[in-house]
């Protein structure tokens, strides 16, 4: 970015056949099987395996060995399965027309439902073996011992789980369980007639969710996006108490799941896979809401520059200038690297394997599956799909999913198999540190206010986006639960009351309330599909923040410290809990400080958003 014109024009690639991209732009399978031949030879081994696994059961309680080589094999037949599972699926995500690769995927999840039932005597009968027997067989053989984290968690998840009888009536209930997500998916998208309005430049569009968005995010009309809101939220008010039965439903699963599992808390229960206090999200929330402030001020700073006379939910997505500069993949290529310096120069090197390895397949083709991910195939490496298409987003997803992928190359060259995955709650912590640290790149070699101002309001919208709103999800959600468990009715004036009461806990005099932002609770998916799930998103950002504050602060000693802790971090991949895992990186998530990293980073954010919006007059 240095030395070239502020406004690039080349213009992004079109859309080319697979076989006309160079091979440098696409990733490389033969890297975990040659071809349909070895991978056929490996499923048929694994089908093999997995006979040989059931084939234990009953074997445990003969002592440490059978232990051990129940391990062994269960280890041996989750690699096999990586390489077997993302050998189809990432063909497949190349060409989704391609029936015959769909076959094999399809194959694949068949053989994976048999290997989930030829596992299933493994818990139950482990568990019928005393702990204190099991970790003594730890002493006896070390190399049991390094499963202790593994098989000690079982034991600890077995508090909560019923006896037999209690079991199966759960498992009677499950059938049941997901109705209400299935009747919002249903009702959301087959049922729900999407509306049409008008444009002030005449023509008329169909507002389904993606037509909603575009308008809000680049219509420069403040009428148009007014009238597109009220359209579709009017869509959700019609149907309100609908929604509301529905998201009652998914409450009283909840509630009566936590009761059944003797939790005292719908929160609780949720927490407990992975062994987070409740505090931890209970001062996520309280913190949160005390430090508004910032997000308050760069409302109103919006609203100034736009020149709006009054700001509405409508009005935040809007871009605060027009820039159209192209970021070619290839001069990406050059920045990414530089932009990790911060991590040290093992860090720098091995990105560029990442980078330059055939490993990531960047642009789009016919049949191309869409979005973007990384693909962890332990015993080979990270694989990336992108669809990258030279603008600043797609510049912003690359560095993200180079988080993943570097996380994904560290945990798995440092852990055995069996610690290799890492969490969620860990998981969005390297991409989002990836995403600040290409930021400060960008920031410092910027030449032009107008592209200073889009790197900022992009980090803006991050944060406010990824943290503040998810933030209000989580307490919306915990207050919601929090009706049934007090033995509260639920109702549709209740719900809008709770997020309503929100927004303007969160948003102060900063926004002009519509009536119809009462009903935004009916729209969110993840409120019906995964609850107690989106605070994670926040958690990550904060743990980001404070992680990448101590990373670029501070005497090159401290700093020092702070990367060796971070490399920590990535390399421990899932041996162990996230809270210990974040712990022994230096962040506390328990701690309101923690959760001000962000409030902090957002602030100076603004305050830099300022100076370059001043710059500009
Ligand atoms: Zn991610």
């Amino acid at each position: 970015m240095q030395s070239s014109s502020p406004v690039d024009t080349a213009a992004a690639p079109p859309l080319r056949n697979r076989a006309d991209i160079a091979d440098r732009f696409k990733w490389n399978l033969a890297h975990i099987f040659a071809d349909w031949a070895e991978w056929q030879r490996a499923y048929d081994a694994l089908d093999t395996k997995i006979a040989a696994y059931a084939a234990l059961q009953g074997t445990l309680a003969n002592g440490p060995d059978r232990l051990l080589a129940a391990m062994k094999l269960s280890d041996d037949i989750g690699q096999d399965t990586y390489k077997v599972w993302y050998f189809a699926s990432l063909k497949y995500d190349e060409d989704q027309r391609d029936n015959q690769i769909n076959a094999r995927r399809q194959q694949v999840q068949i053989l994976f439902a048999k290997a989930t039932q030829a596992s299933a005597w493994f818990n139950p009968e482990l568990l019928g073996i005393p702990l204190p027997t099991v970790q003594q067989w730890m002493t006896e053989l070390p190399d049991l011992a390094l499963y202790r984290f593994a098989l000690e968690d079982l034991y600890r998840q077995q508090e909560h789980v019923l006896d037999e009888n209690g079991e199966h009536l759960l498992s009677l209930s499950s059938r049941f369980s997901s109705s209400p997500h299935d009747a919002y998916a249903a009702l959301s998208t087959a049922d729900l007639r999407h509306p049409s309005i008008k444009l002030s430049t005449g023509p008329e569009v169909t507002l389904t969710y993606g037509q909603y968005r575009a308008i809000l995010a680049t219509n420069r009309n403040q009428a148009d996006r007014a009238a597109a809101f009220a359209a579709y939220h009017k869509m959700y008010e019609t149907n309100v108490n609908t929604y509301a039965a529905l998201y009652s439903g998914v409450l009283q699963r909840d509630w009566f799941h936590s009761q059944a599992r003797e939790y005292t808390s719908t929160l609780e229960a949720a927490l407990h896979g992975n062994n987070i206090p409740t505090a931890v999200v209970e001062n996520l929330i309280e913190t949160t809401k005390t430090n508004t402030e910032p997000l308050r001020r760069y409302h109103r700073l919006r609203k100034r520059v736009l020149g709006l006379e009054s700001y509405h939910t409508y009005d935040a997505t809007i871009p605060l200038v027009d820039f159209d500069r192209k970021y070619p993949y290839e001069q990406v290529l050059e920045w990414l690297p530089g932009s990790v310096e911060p991590l040290g120069s093992s860090y720098q090197h091995q990105l560029r394997d990442v980078l330059f390895g055939d490993w990531i397949d960047v642009y789009e083709n016919p049949g191309k599956r869409s979005g973007a991910y990384s693909a962890p195939v332990y015993g080979v490496h990270p694989y990336m799909l992108l669809n990258y298409n030279d603008t600043l987003d797609a510049v912003f997803t690359l560095a993200h999913e180079m988080g993943h992928s570097m996380h994904t190359l560290l945990s798995n060259a440092h852990q055995p198999f069996v610690y290799s995955a890492y969490t969620i709650f860990v998981a969005e912590v390297p991409s989002t540190l990836s995403e600040a640290l290409f930021l400060d790149y960008m920031l410092e070699r910027a030449t032009d206010e107008r592209e200073r101002i889009v790197l900022l309001q992009h980090a803006i919208d991050g944060i406010v986006g990824t943290f503040y709103t998810q933030v209000l999800f989580a307490d919306y959600e915990l207050q919601a639960h929090r009706l049934v468990e007090e033995g509260r009715p639920v109702t549709a004036e209740m719900l809008s009351e709770i997020y309503f009461g929100l927004m303007k806990a969160y948003h102060g005099d900063a926004l002009t309330y519509d009536e119809q932002s009462r009903v935004t609770w009916a729209r969110i998916p993840h409120f019906y599909s995964t609850p107690y799930y989106v605070y994670q998103y926040a958690t990550c950002f904060a743990s980001s923040a404070q992680l990448m504050r101590r990373l670029t602060i501070g005497s090159a000693s401290d700093r020092a410290a702070a990367i060796e802790k971070y490399l920590t971090l990535l390399k421990s991949g899932g041996s162990d809990h996230p809270m210990p895992l974040l712990q022994r990186a230096g962040v506390d998530l328990s701690k309101p400080e923690t959760v001000r990293a962000v409030v902090d980073q957002l602030d100076g954010l603004v305050t830099r958003l300022e100076t370059a919006i001043s710059g500009l007059r």
